[in-house]
């Protein structure tokens, strides 16, 4: 390994230096270059791609989304909030998420969004109340829940019947009817997200192929569909995966829409983001235990949830040359907790000042950081050929303590 390591032209070495660590840092052309792949794959169908927000909602990131003609996958009134901060554009803005608020919907409805991806009667009801009172049509889809198995980690698994997303498949002709009486409702489409991290992309057309079987089925009631939304899901490699066959699975689509009149729309996170980012760590200290070895790091589960989370793999590489003899180690940051760990059992060259890249942090990462043990949360950078800008500057502690009432 040698000091060369770079995101794009810069050294990460500089970046560290510049902006401390743990830092996140992104390549702008590694997120240009996922979304060409989608809009490659699916030229024919011209889809609408919402980029999943939850994945990484940094402004500068969601800007850089909406210029390359992204809309957005929503889960909350703070992640519109960003989007339009971010210049992105209401009317390619979906609201997906089982536990939308009254006022969530009423800001919602009140930026014109292009549709709500309704996951319950009850939340049905819920919009066609609100929108009554404000005298406004709200464009619905149902999101279905098609029980397929996405045959991911349970707990990015959400299209089984025991999952708590969706409406399950033999209610939703019912919740369609439902849907037709309530007069400030507008049904625009149908959609279904299966899980995250998919590397066979197989259940997502079996999830296809029964959500037709449904569209069918509405037309028969006169009930006809604008759009048709598949969710996100696609996986990348963090390891040693199937890289997902993004071609063969456009292809599947496309077949299966053809002679139809439904706009495709997607709703991919960690698949234009996961591989553009990586988290930079410095090493505090090497500590032999009785057992085993720890490599302890400034970054911990706070910046990175996903191992404690997941038990998900990431690559970590030593950014530092080194001559230093190999170990087996595992990497954990400061955190009182056994469960925060950045990697087990990792063969790793490293000692203490050295800093290690750990790869495919640009989705969930940054996103699901918190301030636990009153850890700030790190600085991001975005990337650009020889250029980086700061997009996130480090937290302080009085930024997390200026919201705390000491009151007695
Ligand atoms: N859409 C919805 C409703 C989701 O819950 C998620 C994340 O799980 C996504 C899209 C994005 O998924 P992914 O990042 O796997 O593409």
């Amino acid at each position: 390994m040698t000091d060369s390591l770079k995101c794009e032209q810069v050294p990460y070495s500089a970046l560290a230096t510049e902006y401390g660590t743990p830092l996140y840092v992104y390549s702008q052309q590694a997120m240009a270059a996922a979304l060409n792949q989608y809009q490659q794959a699916f030229a024919s169908l011209q889809p609408l791609i919402c980029y999943a927000v939850k994945a990484n909602s940094n402004l500068s990131i969601l800007r850089y989304f909406a210029q390359l003609g992204c809309g957005f996958d929503i889960v909350s009134g703070g992640e519109l909030q960003r989007v339009l901060l971010a210049g992105g554009d209401a009317g390619k803005t979906i609201f997906s998420g089982v536990g939308k608020s009254k006022a969530e919907i009423e800001f919602a409805l009140n930026n014109n969004i292009r549709c709500f991806n309704v996951e319950s009667l009850a939340e049905l009801e819920r919009i066609n109340t609100i929108a009554a009172s404000l005298d406004k049509i709200a464009p619905i889809s149902l999101r279905i829940n098609p029980d397929v198995n996405a045959h991911t980690h349970p707990y990015i698994s959400t299209g089984l019947k025991a999952n708590k997303f969706g409406i399950a498949y033999q209610d939703a002709l019912a919740a369609y009817q439902l849907a037709t009486t309530l007069p400030h409702l507008k049904i625009t489409g149908i959609d279904c997200h299966i899980g995250s991290q998919l590397t066979d992309l197989s259940p997502l057309i079996e999830a296809l192929e029964r959500m037709l079987l449904l569209v069918d089925k509405l037309a028969e009631q006169n009930i006809e569909l604008e759009h048709i939304d598949l969710g996100g899901g696609v996986g990348i490699v963090y390891q040693n995966e199937n890289v997902p066959d993004l071609a063969a699975y456009a292809t599947a689509v496309s077949q299966l829409l053809s002679g139809r009149k439904l706009q495709l729309m997607l709703e991919p996170g960690r698949s234009l983001i996961g591989n553009a980012g990586g988290l930079l760590t410095t090493v505090e200290y090497i500590k032999q235990g009785e057992e085993k070895n720890f490599v302890i790091v400034d970054a911990a589960m706070n910046d990175l949830m996903r191992p404690s989370l997941y038990q998900a793999y990431h690559n970590i590489l030593n950014t530092c040359p080194t001559t230093a003899d190999e170990f087996v180690a595992d990497v954990v940051g400061p955190i009182c907790e056994t469960g925060d760990f950045l990697a087990k059992d990792r063969t790793i060259s490293a000692q203490a000042g050295d800093l290690l890249l750990i790869q495919s942090a640009g989705a969930y990462a940054s996103s699901m950081a918190s301030n636990y043990n009153t850890r700030c949360r790190g600085a991001e950078v975005l990337v650009n050929g020889t250029e980086h800008h700061l997009i996130r500057q480090r937290e302080t502690v009085p930024d997390l303590l200026a919201s705390e009432i000491a009151c007695l």
